[in-house]
């Protein structure tokens, strides 16, 4: 898979680290050996893995002759702040649709990442209830500034279509790379499934180039069925705009749902067990809303026994740290 004919930004300079984790390995009993790929290091404001689809999302707008960027997200998106930062550096315009996913949780003077919205300089935040029609709304927002004379162009939630995800087919390529020059083998590989696109591209680079990397996605809102066949769909078409040969077997897809707790967002005892974990043995900061339930999903697995003893397991750290600081009780 070619990936050099898709315009892009070049955001990325260069990979981010493999980085082992012995400590934490240890803490877990040393029945496997932990490796995380830092896209919590990646560049733009306060890292994270949407700027790999945001390289592609964003130099798709500016081909289109776009001014004004649209996106949503919930609340503590690191979706929105990437987004938001990535257009401000390209001197675009913002505008922000934020999900009220928990009611009440909106807060304007809140922490985290809706806290660096304002420093960011967001043009415009509307915030709508749980379960709205996200594209209606950011249609409606665009119908304004379009009248308003901005050539406005819209970023699906988490940049999870196509283009974005084939910022997850590149990385994959990447920890391919990486695994050569460094001499290691991964066994398994464990990223955290949200809006699908991270999941589903590394999906397509591992399956498309015959890798032989088994990948489980860990939950962060939906039920198991309901998320593989979201990650398969799309996954599917991202094949398909990459050129990969033939299909993608719907068994390439594997989520795990135990780790979601109440609700998106909502924390868990076991999200803060591994927030504290990794930090208190790697000092790598998780977030409360993915990171930290993907690891959870992780330790929890290490625990069982799914992982042949010995096994090298990479982690996909994907970022979100910002979000810790709106959490601040959750952590007492
Ligand atoms: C968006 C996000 C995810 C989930 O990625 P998807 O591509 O939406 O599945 C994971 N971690 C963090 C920190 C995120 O912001």
């Amino acid at each position: 898979m070619d990936l050099s004919k898709f315009p892009k930004r070049n955001y990325l300079q260069g990979p981010t680290p493999i980085e082992a984790a012995p400590a934490f390995s240890r803490a877990l009993g040393g029945k496997v050996n932990v490796f995380i790929k830092r896209d919590d290091l990646l560049p733009g404001c306060a890292g994270g893995n949407k700027t790999r689809k945001l390289d592609f999302c964003i130099a798709d707008a500016i081909e289109k002759g776009a001014d004004t960027i649209i996106t949503c997200g919930a609340v503590q998106s690191n979706h929105c702040r990437l987004t938001l930062a990535w257009a401000v550096k390209e001197g675009l315009d913002c505008h922000l649709i934020l999900e009220e996913r928990v009611a009440g949780s909106y807060k304007p003077a809140g922490s985290g990442n809706n806290f660096l919205f304002n420093i960011l300089g967001v043009k415009s935040t509307k915030v709508v209830p749980g379960g709205s029609d996200m594209l209606a709304e950011m249609d409606k927002v665009a119908e304004q500034l379009k009248t308003a004379g901005k050539k406005t162009y819209i970023i699906p939630g988490g940049a999870s279509n196509t283009i974005g995800a084939t910022g997850y087919v590149a990385c994959a390529q990447e920890i391919l790379q990486q695994l050569f020059e460094q001499d290691l083998k991964i066994d398994h590989m464990v990223v955290p499934s949200g809006s699908a696109g991270t999941h589903a591209g590394i999906v397509v680079g591992m399956y498309g180039t015959s890798a032989g990397i088994p990948v489980s996605g860990i939950n962060v809102s939906r039920p198991k069925d309901i998320q593989e066949g979201i990650v398969h769909k799309l996954a599917t078409e991202t094949a398909k705009h990459v050129g990969m040969r033939g299909d993608l077997p719907a068994s390439e897809i594997t989520c795990f749902d135990n780790y979601v707790g109440p609700g998106y967002s909502l924390p868990t005892e076991s999200m803060i067990e591994a927030v504290k974990l990794l930090a208190q043995t790697e000092s790598i900061l998780l977030d409360p809303v993915y990171s930290g339930k993907a690891m959870a999903g992780l330790i929890d697995l290490i625990r069982n026994d799914h992982f042949e003893p010995g096994s090298n397991v990479l982690f996909l750290h994907t970022g979100g740290s910002p979000a810790l600081y709106a959490y601040l009780d959750t952590f007492q």
